[in-house]
């Protein structure tokens, strides 16, 4: 029994050991289990964490390029792509903030409206890439006239607009002006090339010459225009009177491309006078446009436009033709042949296809060559003289009368004036408006016409107003004279009458 006894103990302890060998078992395994699992989730919880790093990284990249997009997008909304510059939108709100400023402190600010003179001819004949880089040099010009509170701006096409938020006077203004003409005047290099190009400016002040914005930066365009009309490379101050007349350019320039196709252009013809019998010479062609809303308009209203939009090319077409057609419809009706003159642009000159315009309008309207004289401006003429030269010989060479229109108002070289075969010279009517009470002026025309004589041009003054002009002019030994007091610029009917007459009304039978 003991031992019996015993064996039943033995078997008990091993049962015990073999009990608590296998609990220890499953603990250890529950042990490595536990073990396993934490690694797993460790390693995923790590995984999580660097992929949520990686995401707020690639968030936050996401957020900042999203900031530099809106930064981007707000730059390009505010500034010219071309120049860099400031456009129309962000000029109007600095406007608007200088306005307020400026009004607080009841001081002045100006807005210069500028544009240049006659880009459209470098866009069109050099090519838009060469415009391009002319418009980018003329921005950094502008920037070097001004100060650092000032801003230029690019409204589009060939328009600048300068905001001097703070100035003491509007000499400062003009002061800025003439600054921003003398800097786009310097030839830019372009290309191998340099190239000329003006400006024309127009200023107006904050508080005299408008309340807001758009008000100031409509009457500095008004003023502009004016610019341009007094001979474009210079600066005109707003003033009210500039209002009763100021449509504006925008609605000039939309208005003028239909008005070919509308038939609104009309042409008026002025008589050229003999000074000695008040026989009637020659007539001028002067285009008028008979505008649907704003009534008869005279060149100076929109030939600068149309010169610097281009449109100056089908509207001179149209002139040449026209005037061609009458001229020849008068001598049909048995007058004695005279000579009719067109004005002729820049522009129009330059056209490679000029000479075989006015050949094949010659021809069109049958008339003959010699009954045709072209007025040319000198800066038309001398601008690239050696061009011109061999454009002239053609023209002479086809039998056209050639002809220097405000003869003293731009720059001759006399070596080209005697070598280019020009028929007359038209003494500008500047010189002949005071010619009685100016002794300057007087020594002048006089010079001008012995010029003329000993290199056997004849010599026409424009702008003849009163007998005493007439009778100077006659005195100085000049032939021939134009102006209100012989006879104004009048439509066909009328020229007619007086063609019938054959004299001036202020020549007494
Ligand atoms: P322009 O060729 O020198 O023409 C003379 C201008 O003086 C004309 O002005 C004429 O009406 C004006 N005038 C004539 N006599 C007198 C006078 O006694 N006193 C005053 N104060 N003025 C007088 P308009 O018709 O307004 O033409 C102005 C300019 O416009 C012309 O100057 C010419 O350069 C340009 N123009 C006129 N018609 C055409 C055209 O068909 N084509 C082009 N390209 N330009 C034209
Ligand atoms: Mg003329
Ligand atoms: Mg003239």
């Amino acid at each position: 029994m003991a031992r019996e006894d015993a064996v039943d103990l033995r078997e008990k302890a091993v049962d015990v050991r073999e009990g608590s060998a296998t609990s220890r078992e499953r603990e250890i395994r529950a042990a490595e289990l536990t073990q396993e699992t934490s690694d797993d989730q460790i390693s995923m919880l790590r995984q999580a964490n660097a992929q949520l790093v990686i995401a707020t990284i690639e968030a936050h990249k996401l957020a900042e390029q999203v900031q530099t997009a809106k930064i981007e997008l707000d730059h390009l909304a505010h500034h010219d792509v071309l120049t860099g510059l400031p456009n129309r939108v962000l000029l109007y709100d600095r406007l608007a903030q200088a306005i307020a400023l400026a009004r607080r402190s009841g001081k002045q600010l100006a807005v210069l409206f500028m544009d240049l003179d006659r880009f459209k001819h470098i866009n069109d004949s050099l090519g838009h890439p060469v415009g391009d880089q002319l418009l980018q040099s003329v921005s950094e010009r502008l920037l070097g006239c001004v100060r650092q509170s000032d801003t230029i701006s690019r409204q589009g096409g060939d328009e600048f607009v300068a905001l001097l938020p703070d100035i003491d006077h509007p000499e400062d203004a003009a002061l800025s002006a003439q600054k921003m003409i003398a800097a786009i005047a310097l030839p830019h290099r372009i290309d191998q090339n340099d190239l000329h190009i003006g400006a024309s400016i127009g200023i107006s002040i904050y508080p005299e010459d408008g309340p807001d914005a758009e008000t100031l930066i409509k009457h500095a365009d008004t003023a502009m225009f004016h610019a341009k009309e007094n001979g474009r490379n210079t600066y005109a101050f707003f003033e009210q009177e500039m209002t009763a007349h100021a449509i504006t350019r925008q609605s000039i320039e939309a208005s003028l491309r239909l008005a070919l196709e509308r038939q609104e252009f009309v042409l008026h013809y002025q008589p050229k006078i003999n000074l000695l019998s008040g026989a009637i010479v020659g007539i001028e062609a002067l285009v008028r446009w008979q505008h649907p809303q704003h009534g008869l308009l005279e060149p100076a209203e929109f030939v600068p436009i149309a010169e610097d939009s281009g449109l100056i090319l089908p509207i001179g077409r149209w002139v040449l033709r026209e005037a061609c057609f009458q001229a020849r419809a008068w001598q049909d009706a048995g007058f004695p042949p005279i000579t009719v003159a067109v004005n002729t642009s820049a522009l129009e000159f330059r056209a490679a296809d000029f000479l075989e315009y006015v050949r094949a309008t010659l021809e069109a309207s049958r008339l003959e060559p010699r009954y045709l004289e072209l007025e040319l401006t000198e800066s038309v003429l001398m601008r690239d003289a050696e061009s011109a030269d061999s454009v002239l010989h053609d023209l002479a060479d086809l039998g056209v009368k050639l002809a220097v229109d405000d003869f003293g108002t731009g720059y001759s070289s006399l070596s080209y004036l005697r070598q280019f075969p020009i028929d007359t010279l038209k003494i500008d009517q500047s010189f002949v408006n005071q010619i009685t009470s100016n002794p300057g002026d007087a020594t002048i025309v006089s010079a001008v016409i012995s010029m003329g004589k000993s290199l056997k041009q004849r010599v026409i003054a424009e702008g003849v107003e009163t007998a005493e002009q007439a009778a100077f002019l006659l005195g100085l030994q000049c032939d021939e004279g134009q102006g209100y007091f012989f006879g104004r610029p009048v439509g066909v009917a009328a020229l007619t009458l007086l063609l019938q007459a054959g004299v001036s009304p202020a020549f007494p039978n």
